[in-house]
């Protein structure tokens, strides 16, 4: 989607700091992170959201779903826990409209979100 700005992140139109990439999905650190490890991975593929989510997107959710714990790994994080988030409309606090995980780690975080 030509006016996306993780599209973009994907097209290396726009830099980012990647900690994974392959061909489906790609992880980069937050530029505005909210623990010590924040880092967003993304689909490849743009749809704006879990309401957008279709049975084409059964693949790469899996997908991605299952490469967090890797990531979580390799980041260090994996042992000490971590949280992963998708945020999903106005009251999801979304703000970027391209499906995304937050997967925040390095300290302990909160319950209840506000
Ligand atoms: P959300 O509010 O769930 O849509 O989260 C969007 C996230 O994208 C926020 O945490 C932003 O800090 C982050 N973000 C926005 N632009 C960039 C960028 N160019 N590189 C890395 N992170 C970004
Ligand atoms: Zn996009």
């Amino acid at each position: 989607m030509s006016d996306c700005i993780f599209c973009k992140i994907v097209s290396k139109e726009i830099p980012s700091n990647a900690v994974y990439e392959d061909d489906m999905i790609l992880a980069f650190h937050d530029l505005n992170p909210q623990a010590p490890t924040h880092v967003l991975v993304i689909p490849k593929v743009h749809f704006e959201s879990f309401n957008d989510m279709t049975e084409e997107h059964a693949e790469v959710m899996g997908h991605m779903t299952l490469k967090i714990k890797e990531i979580a790994n390799k980041l260090g994080i994996a042992e000490s826990g971590y949280r992963v988030v998708c945020n999903c409309g106005d009251d999801g606090g979304q703000e970027v409209k391209h499906l995304h995980y937050h997967l925040l780690g390095g300290r302990k975080l909160q319950w209840p979100p506000g």
